[in-house]
């Protein structure tokens, strides 16, 4: 296995943990990248990676995105995140086991659900350590399902990017999953116009009983639209992609949704407005902080909506400083970062 600080995706991590192994059933990866505002939270993803590398690939990326995801929230957390590439064992055997190896950081690590990981698998971990977030709590407590908060820190984002109304304005929604479809209803309920593609029939059926109609799969970023909601999978910005849009602004949930950083000038020299994706898509973090810190549900949606001013104060620092807006946000963060770790 390859040291991880050789690793080309190593940005400084502070610590990189290979949990589990053939012994034990399952096998994953912690990558702690920054502990500096506060301990490193973000999900556990379970994915059938090609290699172990590409598992460490992933863990190194996510847990810096992770880092910048919470900073640029204001959230007092760190970034972190973990994958599971193996289970071998009953499910939720391998969970507490995984539960356990959280446990033993002490809490420099918090976990919660991400792609292919559920409730019942948080339920696990809970068993073993209190170092997990992502369990529906009681009423009035912050928790459960982040997915209605990413969609609302979305609607706000595209509220604010349009002029404050979304009334007639048609919206182009790659995606009509757990994001897309609540994103799509609250767009709905507001008046705008909605072109929607899914490759799952069912999602979308429920987006056409919104009144939706639809566009392929391959085609809906280039449909004409006030504006392109990416809630799908990620780098869906490509050099093919951007010449083609048909929307002159970008905002969506889904995750890196630039395949690479020239994508970013491609943008800006399309003249497209590109918000940038862990900005926007903040609103599920900010619920899983308030799970983890134990705060009431109402202080999240003020939080969430908090999004859509600072979405325009990361655009107004591009503009002024003739940056894209996604290396704008790039370097809020990294100062925020900075400034933390000399505290
Ligand atoms: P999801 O799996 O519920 O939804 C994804 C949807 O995209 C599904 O309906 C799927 O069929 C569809 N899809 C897949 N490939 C597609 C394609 N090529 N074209 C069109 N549709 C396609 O996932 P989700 O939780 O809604 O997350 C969506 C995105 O938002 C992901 O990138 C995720 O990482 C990101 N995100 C989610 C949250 C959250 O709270 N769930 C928070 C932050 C970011």
């Amino acid at each position: 296995m390859m040291d991880p600080k050789k690793h080309p995706s190593f940005d400084g991590h502070e610590d990189v943990v290979f949990v589990g192994g053939e012994a034990e059933g399952y096998a994953g990866i912690v990558a702690i990248h920054s502990t500096a505002i506060g301990p490193a939270a973000g999900g556990c993803r379970i994915w059938d990676y090609d290699s172990t590398e590409d598992a460490l690939t992933d863990a190194l990326r996510l847990s810096r995105g992770m880092s910048y995801k919470n900073a640029m929230a204001d959230l007092p957390l760190g970034g972190g995140k973990a994958v599971i590439y193996k289970i071998n064992i009953d499910r939720v055997e391998a969970f507490q086991k995984f539960g356990d190896a959280v446990e033993k950081l002490g809490g420099r690590y918090i976990t919660a659900e991400d792609v292919g990981a559920s409730v019942a698998d948080m339920r696990a971990i809970a068993g073993r350590t209190s170092y997990v977030a992502g369990i529906p709590k009681e009423h009035g407590q912050a928790g459960g399902d982040p997915s209605p908060m990413t969609a609302l820190g979305v609607f706000v984002s595209i509220k604010a990017l349009l002029g404050g109304s979304v009334q007639g304005r048609t919206i182009a929604v790659q995606g009509a999953g757990a994001v897309g479809y609540k994103l799509c209803k609250l767009l709905n309920e507001e008046g705008a116009k909605l072109i929607v593609a899914d490759v799952n029939e069912k999602n979308l059926e429920r987006a056409k009983a919104l009144g939706a109609t639809t566009a392929s799969v391959d085609r809906i970023h280039a449909a004409g639209a006030d504006l392109f909601s990416p809630c799908a999978l990620g780098a869906g910005l490509n050099a093919r992609t951007i010449r083609e849009l048909g929307a002159p602004i970008i905002c969506g949930g889904a995750n890196n949704q630039l395949a690479t950083d020239d994508d970013g000038a491609r943008l800006v020299a399309r003249g497209i407005t590109y918000a940038p994706d862990y900005v926007v898509n903040a609103g599920g973090i900010i619920n899983v902080s308030a799970e983890y810190l134990g705060e009431p549900a109402d202080v999240v949606e003020d939080r969430v909506r908090a999004i859509a001013p600072r979405l325009l104060r990361v655009l107004e620092t591009a503009k002024s400083e003739s940056l894209t807006p996604h290396q704008a946000a790039d370097r809020i963060v990294r100062e925020r970062i900075a400034a933390a770790k000399k505290n």
